[in-house]
Formats: C-alpha cells, structure tokens, sequence
C-alpha cells in the first residue's frame, strides 16, 4: 500500500489549478482543488482533523502562490509559528505543481471553536486561559532560485487561520490587494473530504470599478469547501470570482503533493555532521536510520556505508 501512494502515478486529478484574468488585465485568479493533495498529506502525516484543516490550507496555499513563481528552479517556502499546540507548519512547493510539508507535532488537537469550526488558529497561535488568541506568532515566506540570495517576507500572523494571514502578507510584504479564501472539510474517519483555495489579487491596471465588483462577487460567493462539494470545478470558481469583469481562463496545471528527497541529499545531510561527527556515529550505533519529514521516507545506512560517507568527508 505504501507503494501505491509514492508512485509518482497514483490518482491525482489532472488540472486542478486553474488560472483566469479579467479581459481588461485589471485582476487574476488562482483557484485549486486540493482534495487529493490533502488526502495524501493526511494518509503521510496522520494528523489530527484540527492539523488536518491547517496544514491543508497551508499546502492549499503553497500550491497556488507555486503557481506565481517565475521559473522552473524557484522554490517557495511558507512556515508558520505560533505558540499554538502544533508547533509550526513548515510547506513548500516548486513552480511545477509539487506540493509538500508537515506539522511539527500532528496530534495537536483543540475543542471546535466558538464558531463551531476546527480550532486552526487556536492550534497554530495558542488561545489563552480566557480563549483569547496569543499573540508572537510569525508567517514566514521564502523564495529562493538557487542562485542569488533568497527573498525573505515575514508578518505578524493575523488569526493564525491561513487565509487571512497571507491576504494580510500580500498586503503588507508585497503591496498586492488579495483575497485568499482557503477551507478543508474533514470526514470523521479524519480523511478530508473537501479542500481547495483561491487568489484573488487586484493588478497594477485594476482602479477602484474593478475592486467594487470584486467585492460584490466575494461577498456573494459561498465558503470555497460548499463550492466543490456542489460540484463547482476550480475553472467555474474564477468565472464566479470574475463575474462582470470578461474572465479569460489563462492556464491549468496539477498541484499534487510530491517529496523531492532522495539518498543523495540525505547524503550530504549526514556529511554535514563532518568526520567527527561521522566517525561518533559509526562507532556508537554502527548504523544509522534517517527519516524525511515531508513523506516519511526512511533511508537506512549500515556500518560500511557510514564508512563510506567518513571517507568522502573532507573535514
Ligand atoms: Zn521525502
């Protein structure tokens, strides 16, 4: 079964992400459905329903701003920390539609909140005796080519409830007007039963028409979850979020959740504990059992291959 769920092959809807325009250039829409995206990270992780919903915004995130990258090589990261029972979040994706993070801690769990909904800011920013929410948390975001120094942005998190904290960091971070609308609906068997996203931003040729009718359209469109499960296709969700503005579908991709380790970067992960570093381990376990945060992969070395490892060490 593991198997299955590895192989670059298994089910993933095809185009999944949809990208649209106003006719006139004014604004643009990014919109995702992730189910099978979260279905996976959930069947990797086995969080708890309240992790289940944050992380999945988070990736559902990641996946549309992976969307906005310029080249191939970009990579983007996003983290979140609070003082939340979770830890952290920490996703990243590429512009090819690869998708992955974890929780710090996937069983972290909280009551539904006032709203009767899952507690994912409670869970990500720390709620107080009094149920108030703690402040201190960070939403980190890093793109990085590979080449020049990566670009870093970092805000205050507003809610701790994804989708208005990276409205607020496009606001604040990047000087775009953004509406993100993120939602994952989980099943009490803990698989997801729904999960998508959008973004929406105003662009440089947008004036204050384009914002009004953006807003009546927001205003008028139900949670992104209620859409999907109606059986709206992310395609449907930016003509509903264009409405009136002559939306032009400019592109549709797959977002799917992929780990890009592999041995050799595990490699250079223990080269990192240098000869000395090395040579303790050998001598102390004779082995050693590496496992990737993002998938779950384990990368087992022996006696003789860590002997490897010390001989290519350089220091
Ligand atoms: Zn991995």
């Amino acid at each position: 079964m593991a198997h299955s769920l590895f192989d670059n092959k298994s089910v993933q809807k095809t185009d999944n992400l949809v990208h649209a325009i106003a006719e006139d250039g004014s604004c643009m829409i990014l919109c995702a459905d992730t189910t099978d995206l979260v279905a996976r990270a959930e069947w990797i992780h086995r969080p708890s329903a309240t992790v289940t919903a944050a992380l999945g915004r988070l990736l559902t995130a990641a996946g549309l701003m992976g969307a906005l990258l310029k080249s191939e090589n970009d990579r983007l990261t996003l983290k979140m920390q609070g003082s939340g029972e979770v830890g952290g979040l920490l996703v990243g994706a590429d512009a090819k539609g690869h998708v992955k993070g974890y929780p710090f801690n996937a069983s972290a769990d909280l009551p539904l909140n006032d709203k009767g909904k899952l507690d994912v800011g409670g869970v990500i920013c720390g709620r107080d005796e009094k149920g108030e929410l703690l402040g201190g948390g960070l939403l980190t975001v890093i793109r990085d080519n590979g080449e020049t120094q990566p670009y870093v942005g970092q805000i205050p998190l507003v809610s701790g409830e994804v989708a208005e904290d990276i409205t607020a960091y496009y606001a604040t971070s990047e000087q775009i007007p953004t509406v993100c609308g993120l939602g994952v609906l989980v099943n009490p068997d803990l698989t997801p039963k729904a999960a998508g996203g959008f973004l929406l931003q105003v662009l440089p040729g947008g004036d204050d028409k384009t914002i009004e009718q953006l807003e009546k359209n927001v205003q008028a469109m139900p949670p992104v979850t209620v859409m999907l499960e109606q059986g709206l296709t992310p395609e449907e969700i930016c003509i509903k979020a264009l409405e009136g503005l002559s939306p032009q579908i400019l592109s549709k991709q797959t977002v799917s959740y992929q780990c890009d380790c592999t041995r050799e970067r595990t490699d250079r992960g223990l080269l990192t504990l240098r000869k000395e570093g090395l040579r303790q381990l050998i001598e102390e376990d004779g082995k050693a059992e590496l496992c990737c945060h993002f998938c779950e992969k384990k990368y087992r070395y022996n006696k003789k291959e860590l002997e490897a490892l010390l001989a290519q060490a350089e220091i």
